[in-house]
């Protein structure tokens, strides 16, 4: 039942993404760990939109990339949510997805700064892979992303998209959509080029505290999971 609820969970975390501007054709995948089995992971197939995930299309992986059950066909970017599932055990929901202003400040090289609330959550808490912008098609460049991931909650992946990683599906999902926002807000205040210094480490560190706590992500995921359910997606 717990394997159910869970793929349910994905299902709907697939639809949120979809709902919230994170799509791209077919292209963009979710994962999560199978309880009580740290080497396996359920994730979305190949050539199916993140709304069209069933739980019959689900595949079960290993840490090795490898199917180990269903039918449908494999992302090949596999290797992402492998390689950082086998160099991080705390994380348990992975997300890769091309979403637009991610993808533009991935562009400039610059770190996430402070400068709304979704990027004090984010600032000096994300990685840059910037080998290649090509797709991460083995095993090798997959523990290069998790290398460029290290300890924190996201890398970005230079004019490519960005890797979201959660102690659950709702913090990776949510975790997804705030880094955008975040991403956006900065985007247009630098532009101005009139950007005010962020507020001082412990204000932040005060709101990030809030911010990161597992019952936040989850109530907001909730919350669109009923959005999504309203408009019968
Ligand atoms: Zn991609």
């Amino acid at each position: 039942m717990a394997h159910e609820a869970l793929k349910r969970k994905l299902i709907v975390g697939g639809k949120i993404l979809v709902c919230e501007g994170h799509d791209d054709f077919t292209r963009g995948h979710i994962s999560v760990r199978v309880p009580g089995k740290p080497n396996l992971f359920y994730m979305k197939p190949h050539s199916v939109g993140f709304d069209e995930i069933t739980p019959k299309n689900i595949l079960t992986i290993d840490l090795d990339g490898k199917v180990v059950t269903g039918k449908a066909r494999r992302h090949s970017e596999v290797f992402i949510h492998s390689e950082i599932f086998r160099a991080r055990p705390d994380v348990q929901s992975v997300i890769h997805v091309h979403s637009p202003y991610s993808v533009a400040l991935s562009g400039t090289g610059r770190q996430v700064m402070a400068y709304s609330q979704p990027g004090a959550l984010f600032a000096g808490d994300v990685g840059l892979y910037d080998d290649t912008i090509f797709l991460i098609r083995t095993p090798e460049m997959g523990a290069r992303v998790a290398k460029a991931l290290g300890p924190h909650r996201a890398v970005l992946l230079k004019n490519h998209g960005v890797v979201m990683t959660g102690g659950a599906i709702e913090d990776a999902v949510i975790g997804a959509i705030m880094l955008e926002n975040a991403a956006q807000v900065q985007l247009a205040i630098e532009a101005t080029g009139d950007a005010l210094p962020e507020f001082p480490a412990p204000d932040l560190a005060k709101l990030r505290d809030v911010l990161a706590s597992h019952e936040q992500f989850a109530i907001n995921f909730d919350y669109l999971a009923r959005r999504v359910k309203r408009r019968k997606i």
